[in-house]
């Protein structure tokens, strides 16, 4: 199954710190979701699951946060205001070489320069309240692959 319901912040946050420990080097995932429906949050529990204790702030100004200090290193980056074709204004491609985990809020919006292989989650706002669906969809055959694993 690869569709979750959250019901709470914390839920989201637990959510991630399960997918932040079945992280490899070189995995890319994708957050999908309109504003507020917790694709921040999500990365700081998946920051929790990598075994990282700084403070993940969200890198809406600064579109890139590194975070060093884990299991594997994260590359926090939040591209809204990044369009098709400016990946490269910020190195994209020397992200997904390096050693890590590349964590992009809004990276479909730079859909033509994101890797053959990555994992997209798709938040959405379900019901009222707190209430979430969370889904992984793999892209690319290494891509779906690594999907499965994650949602186990
Ligand atoms: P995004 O990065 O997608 O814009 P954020 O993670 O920054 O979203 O914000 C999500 C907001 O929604 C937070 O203020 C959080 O407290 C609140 N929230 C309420 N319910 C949930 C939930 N189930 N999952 C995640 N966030 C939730
Ligand atoms: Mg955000």
């Amino acid at each position: 199954m690869n569709k979750f319901w959250i019901q709470t912040e914390e839920e989201m946050l637990e959510a991630g710190e399960k997918i932040g420990r079945t992280l490899n080097s070189g995995d890319v995932l994708v957050l999908t979701g309109e504003l507020g429906t917790g694709k921040t949050t999500l990365t700081k529990g998946i920051a929790k699951g990598l075994e990282i204790s700084q403070m993940i702030k969200s890198p809406t100004y600064t579109i890139i946060r590194e975070y060093t200090k884990g299991r594997l290193p994260l590359f926090h980056m939040d591209v809204y205001r990044l369009g098709s074709g400016e990946g490269e204004s910020i190195g994209l491609d020397e992200y997904f070489d390096r050693e890590g985990v590349v964590v992009m809020e809004w990276g479909t919006n730079l859909s033509e320069e994101l890797p053959e292989d990555y994992v997209e989650i798709l938040l959405t706002y379900e019901k009222d309240q707190g209430g979430r669906l969370l889904e992984l969809v793999g892209v690319g055959e290494q891509g779906q692959a690594r999907a499965d694993q994650l949602s186990k």
